[in-house]
């Protein structure tokens, strides 16, 4: 599933040229296998992505930030995210952040993470045996993450 996605901010720590801040229009598709129901659907697509809109929806014009990596210091601020990596100091306005529970925001990282999510989300489909999520950060820059569903 093609034409889903969200523009964000970011920055790879540790990688010499992606440390730097800069953005993305993100690419998600999503392949659903599993058996057809009476109507030949594995899945509604409006439904599927409906679903798929509201994880972008967290991340669309947002700066994402890596919870996870040892490397972000998070300096002390009341209304702004303050943070230094490997001695550079940023200062963003709170609403603007996202933390995300990833080690770095590539699209491996990200792959995994919206594959968990939407795996919770289509517990209740229980006709869907595996997905495959697709994160595209830019052409030929992507990866994918297979989750199979149990029911
Ligand atoms: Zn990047």
């Amino acid at each position: 599933m093609e034409g889903l996605g969200f523009s964000a901010a970011h920055f790879i720590i540790g990688h010499k040229k992606c440390e730097y801040l800069h953005g993305h229009n993100w690419r998600v598709g999503v392949t659903v296998e599993g058996k057809q129901d009476e109507r030949g659907l594995v899945v509604d697509f409006l439904e599927l992505k409906s679903l798929i809109k509201k994880i972008c929806e967290n991340y669309d014009h947002r700066l994402l930030l890596p919870e996870k990596n040892p490397s972000i210091q998070r300096l002390s601020s009341k209304n702004s995210v303050r943070v230094s990596i490997h001695g550079r100091e940023f200062e963003f306005p709170t609403e603007d952040v996202v933390w995300i529970p990833v080690i770095n925001t590539t699209v491996e990282e990200l792959a995994r993470l919206i594959a968990d999510e939407l795996v919770k989300k289509l517990s209740l489909y229980q006709n869907v045996d595996k997905i495959t999520v697709l994160v595209e950060e830019s052409p030929g820059e992507s990866a994918t993450e297979e989750r199979r569903i149990k029911t």
